[in-house]
């Protein structure tokens, strides 16, 4: 089957010269294994951290290894009591046709709950990165204003949505463009938003949130956390959850420069990485699951056909170029 390994780390930038498209031999699963054959995989900011040669909070990609990332497939060959051919499995075995799994380390999904793609967005990891970032680790509450960058993206379209639903006085989100800008407003409910390309964020967000804001969820770091840091109230909450401004920056990183007004406004920033809240994953499911069925939440998905552009895809995911959940079939 087709599969992407990592052929070079990119310094700033990645390009199609990254990557490598090989044609390797379906392996043989053993003893508690599945072998499954992809339907959709997941391109997500972080992989970009994995292409770099860094210790973090999760190892990096090897060279001359496929790459790897969550994936949903159909189980056809199964050495596990506990699933059968057929099953539909989330893993993280992604960017190949076929992958070879541990049966522990995969989930069953439920294709008449929702499309395979959903368990890699909105009901997946994203979805759990905005309700858990929003609702914990910024902890949310009625009547706050929530600033959201990134916001029509697969996480910042959640954070906004789930921020309404739970109450939110008012919701501004910041994208790249015109027409997501108008996404934001016409189609996800957000009371304010704008393309923080159209001037200097600060400026962008006094204007949008004249009274200051309550909440900022950053996925963007940079210039966007400087600006949330002057709008920010006192006592203001930031969830740190990214910062795609600068995962391809290779020069020195400039970070706020107004760190003295988060002591002198009480801000309460905390960073952290989804994995912290897996506890609520049974809560996220239930309660974004039920919105979604009442129609009271939306997502959106921008789908690549074809694993041999899932490279392009995931470069393209860096600029900008999904509006939702970038997804590749395979
Ligand atoms: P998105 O769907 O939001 O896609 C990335 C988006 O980033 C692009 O669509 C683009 O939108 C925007 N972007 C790219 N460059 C810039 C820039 N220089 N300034 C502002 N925006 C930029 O991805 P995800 O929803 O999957 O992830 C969003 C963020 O959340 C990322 O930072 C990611 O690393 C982080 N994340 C963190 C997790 C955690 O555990 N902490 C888990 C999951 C995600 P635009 O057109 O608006 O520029």
């Amino acid at each position: 089957g087709l599969e992407i390994r990592l052929a070079s780390r990119p310094e700033g930038w990645p390009t199609q010269d990254n990557f490598d498209l090989v044609q390797a031999e379906v392996p043989t699963p053993g003893e508690g294994e599945l072998l499954v054959r992809n339907k959709v995989m997941s391109v997500d900011p972080y992989m970009r951290g994995r292409m770099n040669d860094t210790q973090s909070y999760i190892p990096p990609f090897e060279l001359g290894k496929t790459l790897q990332g969550g994936a949903v497939g159909e189980v056809v060959t199964s050495n596990d009591p506990g699933f059968a051919v057929g099953d539909l499995v989330l893993h993280m075995g992604g960017w190949r046709e076929y992958a070879k799994v541990a049966a522990k380390q995969v989930v069953k999904v439920d294709a008449n709950l929702a499309p395979a793609g959903a368990f890699l967005g909105v009901l997946g990891m994203p979805g759990l990165t905005a309700y858990a970032g929003l609702l914990a680790a910024a902890q949310f509450r009625e009547g706050d204003v929530v600033f959201v960058s990134g916001a029509a993206g697969a996480v910042g379209s959640l954070v906004g949505q789930i921020a309404k639903l739970k109450g939110a006085s008012r919701v501004i989100g910041s994208a790249g463009s015109a027409e997501k800008v108008e996404y934001l407003v016409k189609e996800l409910g957000f009371d304010a938003a704008f393309n923080y390309k159209d001037g200097p964020v600060a400026e962008l967000l006094a204007e949008a949130a004249p009274e200051g804001i309550d909440v900022y969820f950053d996925n963007v770091g940079g210039e966007h956390l400087e600006a949330a840091i002057y709008s920010a109230k006192q006592g203001a909450r930031f969830a740190l959850c990214g910062a795609i401004s600068q995962y391809n920056e290779t020069g020195e990183t400039v970070g706020p420069r107004n760190m003295i007004q988060v002591l002198a406004k009480g801000l309460n920033v905390r960073g952290f990485i989804v994995s912290e809240y897996q506890p609520m994953q049974e809560q996220f499911f239930a309660e974004v699951g039920t919105w979604l069925a009442e129609g009271k939440l939306t997502y959106r998905e921008t789908v690549v056909d074809g694993l041999t552009n899932a490279p392009q895809a995931f470069l393209d995911l860096l600029k900008g170029a999904n509006t939702g959940k970038m997804l590749v079939t395979v």
